[in-house]
């Protein structure tokens, strides 16, 4: 009976495993002709400055909507791409979208940077700052205006070659952003080897704090202290609530995204909504607090 019962659970286990191959397959299959269907998108979501909330930037997020499939999140078509190779070629995509749009916006006399996703995969490719300051080049975009995100997850890997890429990278004079940092894989030493400039902290620290008492709090405060120390910018991510807001500008962060300034929206809307911001109003007066 024991012997049946094991048996069937394998089969069942069995059964989700093809179907997960299966998806897999199809996913890859069809990923393969997104561009040329027209199929992918760009979204923005507003980077804000702390404690103004005045958008500063914005971080370029890949939608994939499917005919027959429907939307297909990142997260689990991005690991397809990465497998089967299609993320040099979606990567370059996003790049080039992602500088046509930041170009316009900027011949428009709009004050803000863009930040793009970069799969470790892609930084393997010998040749990628060549291919990112050809991009810059095309499109007359001043290099500090990209931020590349190199998530925390590429320190995994091979870390001279990573820090040997991301050099070159920052040569171009782009800035490099480490991506979803306090998730769980770099070492406090590594962040001081990486060639960085912003350090984004992941929404898992972030969201913990719906009160000042939780425990994530401490944790935000050290991290933003530490990054500052290392003369980084920082910059926390997945922002979702006043009182998250309040803790991440308390440990003194001067960036901040996440559902409570917006979602990733079109280039239109976005563009809406720096249309509609006022002149930078008077600065806050000094308080106690932050006086110098
Ligand atoms: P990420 O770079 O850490 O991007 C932030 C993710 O958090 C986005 O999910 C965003 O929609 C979501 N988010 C924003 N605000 C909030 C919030 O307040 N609460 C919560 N819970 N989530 C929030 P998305 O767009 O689904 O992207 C997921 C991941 O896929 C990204 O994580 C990034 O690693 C990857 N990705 C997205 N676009 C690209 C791309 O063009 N290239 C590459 N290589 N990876 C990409
Ligand atoms: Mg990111
Ligand atoms: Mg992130
Ligand atoms: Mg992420």
């Amino acid at each position: 009976y024991a012997k049946q019962r094991g048996k069937n659970r394998v089969e069942r286990y069995q059964a989700g495993y093809d179907e997960l191959l299966r998806r897999r397959g199809t996913l890859q299959g069809e990923l393969r002709h997104a561009i040329d269907r027209d199929q992918l998108r760009l979204v923005f979501q507003p980077v804000v400055a702390l404690p103004s909330m005045r958008p500063v930037g914005a971080e370029a997020l890949l939608r994939w909507t499917h005919p027959d499939l429907g939307p297909v999140r990142p997260d689990e078509f991005i690991p397809v791409a990465e497998e089967s190779g299609l993320i040099n070629r979606i990567g370059a995509w996003v790049l080039e979208q992602a500088c046509k749009q930041l170009s316009e916006w900027l011949a428009k006399g709009h004050d803000v940077w863009v930040s793009v996703n970069l799969s470790p995969k892609e930084l393997h490719n010998a040749d990628y700052a060549g291919q990112v300051a050809d991009v810059l080049a095309e499109y007359g975009v001043p290099p500090q205006r990209l931020v590349l995100e190199v998530t925390e997850h590429a320190v995994a890997t091979d870390m001279e070659e990573l820090v040997r890429r991301l050099a070159e990278l920052r040569g171009t004079g782009v800035r490099i952003a480490l991506d979803d940092f306090g998730a769980g894989y770099s070492s406090l030493t590594q962040l001081r080897t990486l060639p960085v400039d912003i350090l984004k902290i992941d929404h898992a620290l972030v969201a913990e704090p719906e009160s000042r008492t939780g425990t994530a709090a401490p944790l935000v405060d050290v991290v933003v202290r530490l990054g500052h120390r290392l003369g980084l910018e920082v910059l926390a991510e997945g922002i979702g609530s006043p009182a998250q807001r309040e803790v991440v500008e308390e440990a003194g962060c001067r960036l901040g995204q996440g559902s409570l300034f917006g979602w990733g929206v079109p280039a239109e809307h976005f563009e809406t909504r720096l249309r509609t911001l006022r002149p930078a109003g008077p600065r806050p007066q000094p308080t106690a607090r932050n006086a110098p």
